[in-house]
């Protein structure tokens, strides 16, 4: 079956449906297709956080000498200034009349008195949507998709993008149920299939450290294949090596475990033998690194009710907290000893570890051993909560190479006529290492000027 567009997008995740939209509301006959049964990847399960400079937020909570110049240098400091600054430069300028349309046309509700700070950035600049999860995000695009009349075609895998004897990019060979379809794209064609960090074997291939002991926090349809079907037209790969891991997750399904943020206000790490052995609030790649060189390449967090009183994660994820307990995983013990004695752990060690941690924390918390830059906490009476965590595969940096129009470059680094690409599966931005909240303003900025450039060329043939 063969069908004509102006404009085909690829992958319904945040930068898809920006792209959608936003080609949409310039005129374009457009359509959506996702390769899985369901919307949104990982935009969908993502905290959906999105920094942006000088925000009606950070207005309201006076926040006032930030600037898209001084997102934008954090953002390239945080990445070792491998990260394009012509491209940080649009991402930020972009941002806060990005999240304006996302608030007053996509109808996104954003936390009204509530930022949040991430590493690297130097000051409380992230958007929350409600919720706090991208579910609000997806949610919205979905209606207002529907509403104008976008088609999103599911369980619709693009294959192979067809070129023209002048070598532009016409139209989308795609699968479904067993059977072939060609989507025509008269302006072009967005790619927004996101990253490969569900895919175990590539991520292997371009990064040989992180192998088989890591499972992801991913959406199982970041597979990443898109990339090879890119670079087959001719698409430049660059970065594929940077591959963010996050430290704390499920050791059975590798998701984020979000119980441990405990961590934040003074939970310890300790690996089998009871013994710290790493500054608990290191760089995400530091404390992966040192998990995976403990005994059994695993760890686990520690913590009290006089820190749970602080983070109240117990509380906040009781979900998480039920499943884990039944999985084994996770123990809540009155005693030190129930807590060693449930993972086996020598209890004389690791009385030894929370003895010394509660001396320091009396002695007003300074970390001799490990330097906790939070400062240590007491740890001398329960109830004590205890998790096994493992660092999971969580974001993939590198991919496609694009210019500022959201033009996929050849390896020559001239533009790819009609191919167009946004968010995870371009590799420009983030250099050696994504901040949080930085990942929701690239796609959503990306993402709409994709959907703007592939309408225009519509317009212009
Ligand atoms: P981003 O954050 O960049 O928008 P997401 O992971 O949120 O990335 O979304 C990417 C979407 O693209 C996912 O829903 C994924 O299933 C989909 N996808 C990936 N590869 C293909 C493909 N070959 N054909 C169609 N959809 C794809």
């Amino acid at each position: 079956a063969v069908q004509n567009y102006d404009v085909v997008v690829i992958g319904a995740g945040g930068a898809g449906f920006a792209a959608a939209v936003e080609a949409k509301s310039k005129g374009a006959n457009v359509v959506l297709i996702e390769k899985m049964p369901t919307v949104g990847g990982n935009s969908l399960i993502s905290g959906a956080e999105m920094n942006v400079p000088n925000s009606w937020v950070q207005n309201k909570l006076n926040i006032k000498d930030d600037t898209p110049a001084r997102m934008a240098a954090d953002t390239l400091k945080g990445g070792d200034f491998q990260g394009d600054p012509e491209i940080v430069g649009v991402m930020t300028t972009n941002a806060l009349p990005t999240a304006e349309w996302l608030r007053d046309t996509v109808g996104v509700n954003f936390e009204k008195d509530n930022v949040f700070q991430f590493g690297g950035h130097s000051r409380k600049r992230a958007l929350i949507p409600e919720g706090h999860t991208g579910t609000e995000v997806i949610t919205k695009f979905s209606a207002l998709a529907d509403k104008m009349g976008i088609p999103v075609i599911t369980n619709m895998k693009a294959e192979e993008l067809v070129k023209d004897k002048d070598g532009r990019v016409v139209a989308v060979k795609a699968i479904s149920g067993g059977k072939e379809y060609t989507f025509n794209a008269k302006g072009g064609v967005v790619l927004a299939t996101g990253g490969f960090g569900a895919n175990a074997q590539m991520v292997k291939k371009y990064n040989p450290a992180i192998d088989e002991r890591f499972k992801t926090t991913d959406a199982p349809g970041t597979t990443g294949e898109a990339l090879y079907m890119a670079e087959k037209a001719g698409g430049q790969l660059v970065n594929m090596g940077y591959i963010q891991t996050y430290p704390i997750c499920d050791p059975i399904s590798g998701v984020i475990e979000l119980i441990a943020d405990a961590r934040f206000d003074g939970a310890i790490l300790v690996n089998q033998e009871g013994k710290r052995f790493v500054e608990e609030l290191e760089r995400r790649d530091v404390i992966s690194n040192a998990i995976l060189k403990q005994p059994g390449a695993y760890c686990y967090v520690l913590w009290n009710d006089n820190i749970g009183k602080i983070s109240n994660t117990v509380k906040i994820h009781d979900t998480e907290y039920k499943t884990f307990t039944k999985q084994g995983i996770m123990h809540t013990s009155d005693t030190l000893k129930g807590a060693a004695d449930y993972f086996h752990i020598p209890y004389a060690n690791l009385k030894a570890t929370v003895d010394r941690v509660s001396q320091m924390a009396k002695d007003g918390g300074k970390d001799l051993d490990f330097h906790n830059r939070g400062g240590l906490k007491d740890l001398s009476t329960g109830k004590y909560y205890i998790i096994k965590a493992v660092p999971s595969t969580h974001h993939t940096m590198g991919g496609l190479k694009i210019n500022t129009k959201a033009e996929v470059l050849d390896k020559n680094g001239k533009p790819i006529p009609g191919l167009f690409a946004a968010g995870e599966v371009t590799g420009t931005t983030h250099g050696t290492n994504r901040l949080g909240g930085n990942a929701y303003t690239d796609i959503m900025v990306f993402g709409r000027i994709a959907g703007d450039g592939a309408a225009a060329e519509a317009k212009a043939r």
